[in-house]
């Protein structure tokens, strides 16, 4: 019998408060059962942390991400500009990478979305430079060339790498000339290195009505901090709600995956938590890793228990709990192995 050598990850695990402890744990168990070697390295962050000790994030946490393969993050409540923003920052995270798919037994408006958000994660509006006037208060919205162009190569690069067939860069150049003008100039000179890759654009008012009334043809967009962060929520809407979106934040040298909820304070520490977003962000970290048949593994048994519908938490309308919705995949995926 062929034995499969299996390469050890270093993997941060960051649970965060609220219910990004409850989908974390639910998390690990069910990577439990892939034929893996993920050795886990914990750090705190969030409310809880800074209600003890003053600080949202200790720089060792900072520095335990920077030297770990991947890092998987629950969430953060109030805390969420002082841990996740600062952690984009300081490691360069500069990718926020948003798959919107439709899965079946969800509550999407439709039935046949698999596009990618890819936003711009450093610069742009959140740049965070503000200061009030004589007469209100101004925000700096800053446009780098250089970040411009490494957004648009890893949205051809993405695009490429996984057939898609077309880029789409969203932008308010008509408005904002100078900085969205630089945008677009830039998608555009990226592009010309991709020639069998489709490349429309739009501004950004007519693209959130596109995202609803053409959501189809979208396969990769492209687009600064802002519009970004508003249309992956968007997106997020189109596919049935938080519960079922991951993000990635990535860099050159690091990367981090994240459910795009929050802590729920709501539904805290009642086994609600729908953990399918967290482990579709763990799917995302797979592929990262290039562990493309583990990634698969565990996305086709996160679909089957959809796609089944016996196993579902509440806000998809079942009356499973967090760990039993796991337990549920990770059964699935056991037969599989
Ligand atoms: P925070 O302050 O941490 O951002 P929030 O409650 O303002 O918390 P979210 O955590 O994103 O924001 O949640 C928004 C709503 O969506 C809440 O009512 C919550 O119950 C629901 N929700 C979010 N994530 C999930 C999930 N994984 N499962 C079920 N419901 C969820």
């Amino acid at each position: 019998m062929k034995i499969e050598s299996v390469k050890m990850y270093k993997i941060a695990i960051v649970p965060g408060d609220g219910i990004g402890k409850e989908v974390m744990e639910a998390t690990l168990e069910v990577l439990d059962g892939l034929n893996l070697d993920l050795k886990y390295e914990y750090g705190e962050a969030g409310d809880e942390y800074f209600e003890k000790n003053g600080v949202a994030i200790l720089d060792e946490t900072i520095d335990l991400i920077k030297n770990s393969d991947a890092c998987l993050f629950g969430a953060v409540g109030e805390t969420a500009a002082d841990v996740i923003v600062k952690l984009r920052q300081e490691l360069d995270l500069f990718v926020n990478l948003r798959p919107i798919k439709s899965y079946p037994g969800t509550n999407s408006l439709f039935k046949d979305l698999d596009f990618v958000i890819v936003r711009e994660n450093t610069e742009g509006i959140y740049v965070g430079q503000e200061e009030y006037t004589k007469d209100g208060a101004i925000a700096k919205r800053i446009i780098t060339k250089e970040a411009s162009e490494r957004i648009c190569n890893f949205a051809f690069k993405y695009a490429k790498d996984n057939n898609k067939k077309k880029v789409t860069a969203v932008h308010k150049a008509n408005v904002l000339k100078k900085t969205d003008g630089l945008f677009k100039k830039v998608f555009y000179e990226v592009a010309n290195k991709y020639p069998n890759i489709e490349t429309e654009d739009y501004y950004v008012d007519a693209m959130a009505m596109y995202l609803l009334t053409k959501p189809q043809t979208f396969d990769v967009i492209v687009t600064t901090n802002l519009f970004g962060d508003i249309l992956s929520d968007e997106g997020a809407g189109l596919v049935g709600g938080l519960g079922l979106i991951p993000s990635g934040n990535i860099g050159e040298n690091n990367a981090l995956f994240e459910p795009v909820h929050g802590s729920a304070p709501d539904i805290a520490g009642k086994g609600l938590a729908n953990p399918t977003a967290m482990l579709l962000s763990a799917v995302m970290m797979l592929n990262y890793l290039n562990e493309v048949k583990n990634a698969d593994l565990l996305a086709d048994s996160i679909f089957n228990v959809l796609k089944e519908g016996k196993s579902l938490t509440l806000d998809m309308g079942g009356n499973s709990s967090t760990m039993e919705m796991a337990n549920e995949i990770k059964n699935k995926l056991l037969e599989r192995l």
